[in-house]
């Protein structure tokens, strides 16, 4: 064994290797020497630790430094290691590290006191610990109490509780008081003890505790409180403690009632409506209807989540449609709305018109889609009613019109070359107003047909220009239109192939409108021209013009702007919606832009027969 009071060399070796912190110090206590470990626990310069007294590194043991030093160094005892301790709190954080400092005085081989070497040990601190403790306890404290929660330790041998003041007030007591176990036990309603029992019987077999009741507290007054805990075990595994929190949770479970009942009004309110109610979800899937739709249908609610769904009560010509524009609907994020038929319980189909609209959230997603369907069974009949009227009146009706009409004729040509000025018009006029009502009845013949689906096109290529030409002429013809100045503008001929008599129909109907709608000139421009293989004719007047609001609905059926002039114009709302099918059956299109007392000009467009192309 080595005899250390015989070492005389300072162990520069040992004191860089060394994992501790080491110093060296003279007699006068003044260091000598210091590792790199020393230096790093200071957070000082090396510069400023040589030859500096202990005192000018730690102020902080300045107050008991002599009498340290004289006891260290009186001490008689060789390896006498005194402790000294220090804490160092780095950068004010009290998580830092905290040390001892060892010292011990080294003896020369004459048995003098040649230095003293200390040692930095580092220790967990007391003091530090219970402040971190009581930190975070306090932000415990904080955290239950900003969430109206109360907190307890039960003892399981003895049942006494402890708890936090906030408890009692949950109870109606105030904080001064301390509750037992059994006054909380008899505060719960006798309906809901049952509950109690059983959380108390499952936290025995699981080691948590959850309980969720109501209680009557000392005013009276019912609330809902929840609680929860974990026991905790001794060490024969026997249960000791159950610590736990207790909240007053009353406001929620209120709104949650609240929320129930209304959930109940607006079924009941949907349950009671007649018309079909569904919600689908964003990505259109259904998830409910009202009662109205299972009464209907006598499908059950399982019927409509399995296989096809509730589309298995639509009509079947009917489906490919509904998808086609339900699809396109959760697409585009825009209102569905489609005329169909469902089946009802006795396997009748009925017409329903059925609407869906997205609800969106904040960002602009949708949530859910809110749909209706509504029976329109009995509109649908009356329409078909209406259109078998029209069509009978038409037949009806055309056989006097013909018959006036080849009299008109037959007097016109026996008349010769009569000077009767007076004759001569009576004719005109009967044959233009009998022209004017073949027209109209055409018009709603059309409409009827139009409705029933069944006005079919009859195509075949003819030059537009000749059309036009001859549409002109022929409205010329007419006494009253006779005034009227046409501008015919077109490049080259320009062929179409489309029905002739329905494109006819549709410019007569331009030409008549722009005539019709300018009592105060008598200027009509028309041009034609290509434009993407469309042929594209353009309608121009200088008379009434419309506005905005008016543009947007004149392509419907029955519009006619409402204003003291208007009503003085002849018509029927129909003209422009007929004009508009028409060319939507041939792939065309009709816009118009006009402003209100400079005129209109109506364009519409129709592909080109292939020839031209
Ligand atoms: P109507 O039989 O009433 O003329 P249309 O369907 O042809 O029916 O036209 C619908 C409505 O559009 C008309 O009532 C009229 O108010 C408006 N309108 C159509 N063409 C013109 C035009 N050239 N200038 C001003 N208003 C027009």
């Amino acid at each position: 064994m080595i005899d250390s009071h015989k070492i005389t060399a300072k162990p520069d070796f040992l004191l860089e290797k060394s994992p501790f912190g080491v110093c060296l110090l003279g007699k006068d206590f003044k260091i000598t020497h210091v590792n790199e470990k020393w230096i790093a626990i200071t957070s000082k310069d090396k510069k400023d630790l040589i030859g500096k007294g202990l005192a000018d590194i730690f102020p902080q043991i300045k107050k008991n430094l002599s009498h340290f030093l004289d006891e260290l160094k009186n001490t008689n005892r060789h390896y006498h290691i005194h402790e000294f301790p220090v804490t160092i709190e780095t950068e004010g954080n009290l998580t830092g590290r905290f040390y001892n400092f060892l010292y011990c005085p080294v003896f020369d081989s004459e048995g003098e006191l040649d230095y003293f070497c200390s040692l930095a040990v580092e220790i967990p601190n007391a003091v530090a610990l219970k402040d971190q403790l009581e930190k975070s306890e306090e932000r415990l404290r904080l955290a239950t109490e900003s969430n109206n929660i109360s907190t307890w330790d039960l003892n399981l041998k003895n049942f006494q509780i402890y708890h936090s003041e906030s408890l009692a007030h949950i109870f109606g007591y105030d904080s001064t008081h301390s509750i037992t176990q059994l006054e909380m036990k008899n505060h719960i309603i006798d309906e809901d003890q049952h509950l109690l029992d059983e959380a108390l019987a499952d936290a025995l077999a699981t080691g948590k505790y959850s309980f969720e009741g109501r209680i009557k507290d000392k005013n009276d007054k019912i609330k809902f409180i929840s609680s929860r805990g974990k026991i905790f075990y001794d060490e024969q595994n026997v249960p000791d403690r159950m610590l736990g929190v207790l909240q007053d949770i009353s406001e929620r479970k209120n709104l949650e009632k609240e929320i129930e009942e209304r959930e109940v009004r607006y079924k009941f309110l949907a349950d009671a409506m007649p018309q079909f109610i569904w919600i689908g979800d964003s990505d259109g899937n259904l998830n409910y209807w009202n009662q109205a739709v299972f009464d209907f249908s006598g499908k059950t609610l399982e019927d409509f989540t399995t296989g096809d769904g509730w589309l298995q009560i639509v009509h079947p010509d009917d489906r490919e449609k509904n998808i086609e524009m339900w699809l396109n609907s959760i697409k585009t994020k825009t209102i569905f709305s489609l005329e169909h038929r469902f089946q009802n319980k006795n396997g009748d189909f009925k017409w329903m018109l059925s609407r869906a609209v997205p609800d969106f959230d904040d960002e602009g997603n949708v949530k859910h889609w809110v749909g209706t369907s509504t029976d329109i069974d009995e509109i649908k009949k009356q329409e078909h009613q209406k259109n078998d009227f029209i069509k009978m009146a038409n037949h009806e009706l055309k056989t006097p019109i013909t018959t006036i009409k080849g009299y008109v004729q037959l007097l016109k040509k026996m008349r010769g070359n009569s000077d009767d000025q007076f004759l001569n018009n009576s004719l005109n006029t009967i044959e233009n107003q009998v022209n004017k009502l073949n027209g109209l009845i055409g018009d709603l013949l059309d409409i009827s047909r139009m409705e029933d689906g069944n006005l079919p096109l009859t195509r075949r290529p003819f030059s537009l220009i000749k059309l036009v030409t001859e549409t002109i002429e022929d409205i010329k013809a007419s006494e009253e239109s006779q005034e009227i100045k046409f501008v015919l503008n077109s490049d080259s001929d320009i062929e179409v192939n489309a029905d002739k008599e329905r494109i006819t129909q549709v410019i007569n109907n331009l030409l008549t409108n722009a005539i019709k709608y300018s009592p105060n000139t008598n200027n009509v421009v028309v041009e034609i021209s290509t434009k993407n293989n469309q042929a594209i004719v353009s309608v121009e007047d200088f008379g009434i013009g419309m506005d905005n609001e008016e543009l947007s609905r004149i392509f419907q059926r029955f519009y006619r702007v409402s204003g003291e002039d208007e009503e003085t114009f002849p018509g029927f709302g129909i003209g422009l919606f007929i004009v508009k099918d028409i060319l939507d059956r041939h792939k065309g299109k009709i816009w118009v832009e006009s402003e209100k007392q400079k005129g209109s000009k109506f364009y519409f467009s129709l592909p080109l027969n292939k020839k031209n192309k």
